[in-house]
């Protein structure tokens, strides 16, 4: 316990144009004025965040690669609607897709199909067509079944398919560590250390209508140790250096998945794209020289890096309660307006977060609180454990920030609560990029 007049607001970890002095404000715009005129819970994305860091990846991947980059795709399973596509596509990046509904919002606002890849590991017979037909860049195979799939879907229609082979390296990336092991029990890609990757390459050449252009690895998320995307680089170039041995042909493209870091709290650093990408960088030419292939083309996926730190939540109180523990201590529980269907990362990978009293600022005592939601689930805690000043009432605004990565994106409507809107903010203005769904759209699929 404390008298810390402090707020907790820590710019480090709140979207770049957040502020704070006698409440918070985003993109210009105070917390107040973004509840009142468009309700709690809502998400409030930055939009000139969101736009740079798209393209500090684009920038780091160019400048660290040169002439051998490839593409920076933004992984829009994090974070997808309308307008944030447009903003990828604007920015000039490529967009990854993993099912017909990311593929379909890509399309809706007329993304470039070249710019588009296609992800999966069991894309459905209609998402393949979808996919060849729109014409995307490449289609990433993950599967012997999905191989037949989509060559016999692209000989239907006429069409030669760009193809990549999930590669799994058997790289374990944990937030802080990663484990290389020769095997992978994942439900993802071929494996190599099995052989299923050279297998898969055999299978796809032998298919006229699919092009095999490169190898893709994608490790995992949260890594912050550049090291584990070094080993998997090493590993996929000595698959390059074996394919040019047997074949005398090189595979152009080398696309090393997304995961990178971000921190989500006070004090904690996310990974910088300009010095990942330089240690990359000297990984692949080294181990390209050591291989004695051309560099290849190299791509990147961020989705989290790009999408979660220019979120905030914002919800309101609507009760607080006392309860007293054992030991004579006091655990203050604030039921805030949402919980786990707007952000499920806390109940499903026990993730931790930040909050601030968001519309003011208080001069009482900061006690430990317990953030919750207002579902029927125990587990429905949004943070287990955080110091906060004792008057917060009824009716008071909780930012949370670093909610743009797989919040709104893996919600639902448990309850029967709707969906929050989103709200995209920039220099002092806001308006509404996913409005709030309603009872009636939840009524509507009803018969
Ligand atoms: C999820 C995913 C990403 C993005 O991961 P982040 O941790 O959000 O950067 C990139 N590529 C593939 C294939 C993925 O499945």
């Amino acid at each position: 316990m404390s008298t810390d007049i402090s707020h907790g607001f820590a710019p480090e970890i709140f979207s770049s144009n957040s502020a704070f002095s006698s409440e918070l404000t985003i993109g210009g715009v105070s917390a107040t004025a973004l509840a009142k005129e468009f309700g709690t819970p809502l998400f409030v994305v930055d939009e000139a965040d969101f736009t740079s860091r798209a393209l500090a990846f684009k920038a780091a991947l160019d400048l660290h690669f040169g002439h051998h980059a490839g593409k920076v795709y933004y992984a829009s399973k994090a974070f997808l609607n309308k307008e944030i596509a447009r903003w990828i596509e604007a920015s000039g990046l490529g967009i990854d897709v993993a099912s017909g509904g990311e593929l379909a919002v890509a399309l809706a606002v007329n993304f470039p199909a070249d710019r588009i890849q296609v992800h999966g590991n069991n894309k459905s017979e209609d998402e393949i067509e979808k996919a060849i037909m729109a014409g995307v860049g490449a289609i990433v195979v993950d599967s012997f079944h999905e191989i037949e799939r989509v060559a016999r879907i692209a000989v239907n229609h006429k069409k030669i398919q760009r193809v990549f082979i999930r590669v799994t390296a058997g790289i374990e990336a944990h937030t802080h560590e990663f484990i290389a092991t020769a095997h992978e029990d994942v439900k993802f890609g071929f494996s190599l250390a099995s052989g299923a990757a050279w297998k898969a390459i055999e299978e796809i050449r032998a298919h006229k209508s699919l092009h095999l252009i490169g190898l893709h690895s994608h490790i995992g998320s949260q890594i912050f140790d550049a090291q584990g995307f070094g080993v998997a680089a090493e590993r996929l170039i000595s698959l390059l250096a074996k394919f040019r041995e047997h074949y005398a042909d090189e595979l152009p493209e080398l696309d090393l998945g997304g995961g990178f870091g971000v921190a989500y709290l006070p004090g904690e650093e996310s990974v910088n794209p300009d010095s990942v990408l330089a240690e990359l960088s000297k990984v692949v030419a080294e181990e390209c020289a050591k291989a004695g292939i051309r560099v290849p083309h190299i791509s990147i996926e961020p989705g989290r890096a790009i999408a979660a730190p220019t979120t905030t939540t914002l919800y309101t109180v609507g009760t607080t309660k006392n309860i007293e523990l054992d030991g004579g201590n006091t655990r203050r529980y604030i039921a805030v307006d949402g919980g786990f269907t707007d952000n499920m990362r806390p109940a499903l990978y026990d993730a931790k977060y930040h909050a601030v009293l968001a519309n003011r600022t208080s001069s009482s005592h900061r006690v430990t609180s317990r953030i919750v939601g207002k579902h029927c689930e125990s587990g429905d805690i949004i943070i287990r454990d955080i110091e906060l000043a004792e008057d917060i009432h009824p009716g008071d605004l909780i930012a949370v920030p670093v909610t743009g990565a797989y919040g709104r994106q893996m919600g639902s409507n448990y309850n029967h609560l709707t969906r929050p809107a989103v709200v995209a903010v920039k220099n002092g203005k806001a308006r509404v990029i996913v409005r709030r769904e309603t009872v009636e759209d939840l009524l509507a699929l009803d018969i």
